[in-house]
């Protein structure tokens, strides 16, 4: 795949480019819960430097009794977050039915890591004009999760980001195994943008600083966090939430990470860059 491609794929979002030397956080609740909640998360992400915001409005929850989630009201809600920031939006697209609605008014569509084999769904996908946010299933090969890929491309939509988010292992000290190796490897042999969510891949805040940092070294394109306002508040994965202040840290430390292997926070191209200065 990497072949096909050597110098890279680049998915340009709402003026922000992941594929490049410039290194992209998407940051916000899991889910939008309602208007309050979301500013205040956004507000957060955005004063931190966050480069996208994230929410759910359509939630894949294990129990059906668990929130779903506020569908299109709540997307309504995040888009207006997201202008209000100056922040592109990403959420996640369960069901092929949701396409149309999501294809709208997010800036990139996020297939949950339960659908990454719902082929009519990256069926779909492969037909808008639309970045699409790939995550790994929960018990995926590196093999499943590129051909999955494939189902998006072979369509002819070429924006595919891979999201590493942990796997299912016989570890249960954490929520999932998060597979760095995983990372460096789709780098090395694909052309896609290679991004890691360490909030479900350790399924705790303490570890996700130091993950997120691994992940920079590692050679991410960029981290997909979550970030709630008042975790203890949140109706949906707020165990796993980031505070504000520590998302603030994690963002003050990125660039010392990132400029040990070449690569910087993404920033706007300016001359400097262009001239090649870091
Ligand atoms: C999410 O991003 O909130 C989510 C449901 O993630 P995953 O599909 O990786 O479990
Ligand atoms: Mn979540």
């Amino acid at each position: 795949m990497r072949a096909t491609r050597p110098e890279g794929t680049r998915v340009r979002v709402g003026g922000v480019e992941v594929g490049g030397r410039g290194f992209v956080v998407m940051a916000g609740p899991c889910a939008v819960e309602g208007a309050e909640q979301l500013e205040l998360s956004a507000r957060a992400v955005a004063h931190a430097g966050a480069h996208l915001l994230r929410g759910g409005v359509f939630k894949p929850r294990t129990s059906p009794y668990a929130f779903q989630g506020m569908g299109e009201p709540g997307l309504k809600l995040l888009v207006d977050a997201g202008k209000r920031h100056g922040l592109p939006i990403i959420s996640e697209v369960m069901e092929t039915e949701q396409l149309p609605l999501m294809a709208q008014h997010a800036d990139i569509l996020q297939v949950g890591a339960r659908n990454m084999q719902n082929f009519g769904l990256l069926r779909a996908l492969g037909r808008v004009r639309k970045p699409v946010l790939l995550k790994r299933g929960l018990s995926a090969t590196v093999q499943e999760w590129l051909n999955a890929a494939e189902y998006i491309l072979a369509g002819g939509n070429e924006q595919v980001i891979l999201c590493e988010r942990g796997i299912r292992t016989f570890e249960t000290a954490m929520r999932n195994t998060l597979d760095l190796a995983a990372v460096a490897w789709a780098k090395q042999h694909t052309h896609l943008p290679v991004i890691v969510d360490p909030s479900h891949a350790t399924g705790i805040p303490a570890l996700i600083q130091p993950m997120s940092l691994a992940a920079a070294a590692a050679g991410a394109d960029g981290l997909l966090i979550e970030v709630h306002a008042k975790p203890e508040l949140a109706l949906c994965d707020g165990q796993q939430a980031m505070s504000p202040e520590d998302f603030m840290t994690l963002m003050r430390r990125l660039p010392g990470v990132l400029a040990a292997v070449d690569r910087h926070l993404w920033k706007p191209e300016g001359p400097a860059q262009i001239a090649g200065a870091r």
